[in-house]
């Protein structure tokens, strides 16, 4: 059972805090963001997870990107073979990643969890089509144990939930409390790190209801010493091996 292991809900010990590369650990040499090289370096380095980023292509295909543009190109309307040409890279060489490439590349590290954002407008007709192509591949690459659900989309979480409800879904919009989502089968909040400085009684009202709280994008030391006093079970980071370290100290003082 992926959704509440984190809590005595489901009647597991709490298995502490963990580490997500955001966006790979494309601070790793040779790594950009959201390339394979980052997904990569973040299974080396042993993370708990590494996010990354999803689009929808113009011809109906996937592919891996943070922003809904690729140089000037409109993702959404452009075909796969056109993002995907010679002469338009990422900063570390890497043409734009398929997703079918990416979730390949994934095999390499099985117990790395996939933590798999949707980018999305919220517009019906783009998730009609992107969701199930999504769950395709996923299923498709046998990797459907590994895949955790981000989106700031409320639809794309619900809708993902709905699909594939045995997989933890985690809400990124930060406006929402946790009973709230729960009430809609969403089973985490990834919320940015002041949405729980604000509300720090949201940590415990989302472990009371089994779910996960993910922090983003956690990168300065003071932050992620505070994101643990206050129960994050996720550390969404650019700074993975510092907060490794950082979680390691944590535990070790909590075990005194
Ligand atoms: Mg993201």
């Amino acid at each position: 059972m992926l959704a509440g292991s984190l809590t005595a809900a489901c009647g597991k010990k709490a298995e502490g805090p963990r580490v997500v590369a955001h966006r790979g650990y494309w601070k790793a040499e040779g790594a950009a963001q959201n390339s394979i090289a980052s997904l990569l370096a973040a299974g080396r380095i042993g993370a708990y997870g590494s996010e990354f980023d999803v689009n929808l292509t113009g011809d109906g295909n996937l592919v891996v990107n943070h922003d809904f543009t690729y140089h000037g190109l409109t993702i959404a309307e452009t075909p796969l073979a056109d993002l995907r040409c010679d002469t338009l890279r990422l900063s570390n060489g890497e043409i734009i990643p398929a997703l079918d490439e990416y979730l390949e590349a994934a095999a390499q590290y099985p117990d790395l969890k996939l933590v798999f954002e949707l980018k999305s407008k919220g517009d019906p007709d783009y998730e009609a089509a992107a969701l199930p192509a999504c769950v395709e591949a996923i299923r498709r690459h046998g990797v459907a144990g590994r895949v955790e659900f981000i989106s700031f989309s409320l639809s794309a979480c619900r809708e993902f939930a709905r699909l594939m409800p045995r997989n933890r879904v985690e809400y990124l919009g930060g406006d929402i409390a946790p009973a709230e989502l729960h009430k809609a089968g969403i089973t985490g909040i990834d919320y940015h790190f002041s949405v729980i400085d604000a509300h720090p009684e949201w940590v415990a009202e989302a472990h009371g209801l089994g779910m996960v709280v993910n922090v983003w994008t956690v990168n300065e030391e003071a932050d992620i010493r505070r994101m643990l006093e206050r129960g994050a079970d996720h550390i969404t980071t650019n700074e993975p091996e510092l907060a490794q370290r950082l979680i390691a100290e944590f535990t070790a003082d909590r075990r005194r």
